[in-house]
């Protein structure tokens, strides 16, 4: 098989497997508990709270392990925009849904939507130009955008949004974390979000930074673990399964980024080569996300063809079910590449021997399809 869907999900590290059997069948025990075993849980998790705070440089404080990024989406927005005040929302069209449709929800709200180039790129300067006219509470922009790899440069965004309101600042980090320079209290990000499986982590794990000046009323309840952030019982094994995720990833950075230029420049080149196709992807994109466009084919027909030789690979995010891509129709793409717009997500895990594979098929179900649809 050869997998081209990391940006939908990772597989996990065997390190990391490892470590959460050791959390599941040996060091079980609830870490609220008073007793030694349970204490020595609490550590653990502690422990593994410093693992990522020291990536993302932020106070461990402020990190809370949650069950996953579309939960922290979603307790984040919703706690911040069900506060009494009447300030403005500003965010992009391209947001994932777990921010996009909660921002929604507050229909009592203004939204504000900042102008994106034809790559999915933010405007700077309508967003800069956006603060300056209108009273804002929250900016809501993604790090990475999981379609089309466009990044959001978080030092000139916090800058502009600190330097130009009292807005709070939520970035929802899930597919830039690890994977772009990130220094959360720098850049002036109050929230950010990021998810285990996307990391060759867990699935159903996750964790958010919350500035400690920032004070939320969280609208789930329970327990009060996670000092009542994210209540529920800690699922430990997720949490030092990501802990081990994110160290192992750390360590192996330098090596992963070369990896993945490398990649990334075969499948620009091959793609170039087969005629009436778009990068839609931005040049200065993430180099683990390629998202292209074939003019006369249906990506829905290329994927099941592609399946068929064995190729997984995606037409948009995992969560969009097979629609038809809201972030393809946001950057205003030709229509004739709409609809035959296919994106390869990359790991550790390939290599060029499996690109050149994966362009043969692709040159070849392209041209039948070209075909079929002629015909
Ligand atoms: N945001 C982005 C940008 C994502 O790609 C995803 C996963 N598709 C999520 C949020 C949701 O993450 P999770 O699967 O942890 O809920």
């Amino acid at each position: 098989m050869l997998y081209f869907d990391n940006a939908a999900t990772t597989r996990v590290r065997p390190e990391v497997v490892e470590e959460i059997n050791k959390y599941m069948l040996e060091e079980f025990a609830n870490p609220v508990a008073l007793y030694r075993f349970g204490l020595a849980q609490e550590k653990n998790i502690n422990q593994a709270r410093k693992t990522l705070a020291d990536v993302l440089r932020v106070d461990p404080a402020g990190i809370y392990f949650t069950p996953g990024a579309t939960w922290s989406n979603n307790l984040i927005l919703h706690s911040v925009l069900s506060k009494n005040d009447k300030g403005a929302v500003v965010t992009s069209k391209t947001e994932h849904s777990s921010v996009y449709l909660p921002i929604l929800k507050h229909d009592n709200r203004k939204i504000i939507y900042v102008k994106l180039d034809d790559y999915g790129r933010v405007d700077y300067e309508d967003l800069e130009k956006i603060l300056l006219e209108n009273d804002v509470a929250l900016v809501s922009l993604m790090h990475v955008n999981n379609e089309l790899g466009s990044i959001l440069d978080l030092d000139r965004a916090g800058k502009i949004i600190k330097k130009n309101s009292k807005a709070l600042f939520h970035v929802d980090g899930v597919q830039g974390f690890l994977k772009q320079e990130t220094h959360l209290m720098a850049s002036g990000v109050d929230f950010y979000t990021i998810s285990g499986h996307k990391i060759h982590g867990p699935k159903g794990i996750g964790a958010m930074y919350i500035n400690k000046d920032v004070k939320l009323n969280p609208y789930v309840q329970g327990g009060g673990q996670e000092s009542s952030m994210a209540p529920g019982t800690h699922n430990v094994p997720g949490i030092m399964g990501l802990a081990k995720a994110v160290e192992v990833f750390s360590q192996n950075l330098s090596s992963y980024k070369e990896q993945m230029k490398e990649i990334k420049n075969r499948i620009i080149d091959g793609i170039s080569q087969i005629e009436g196709s778009r990068m839609n992807s931005p040049e200065d994109g993430a180099d683990n996300i390629i998202n292209v466009g074939f003019e006369g084919i249906k990506s829905e027909i290329l994927l099941h063809m592609l399946d068929d030789d064995g190729v997984c690979i995606s037409s948009g995010s995992a969560c969009s079910g097979g629609k038809k891509s809201r972030i393809l129709e946001a950057i205003s793409l030709d229509k004739k590449f709409i609809d035959g717009s296919i994106r390869i997500s990359l790991s550790y895990l390939n290599d060029i021997d499996q690109v050149d594979q994966l362009l043969g098929y692709l040159r070849k179900n392209v041209e039948s399809i070209r075909k079929i649809m002629v015909a």
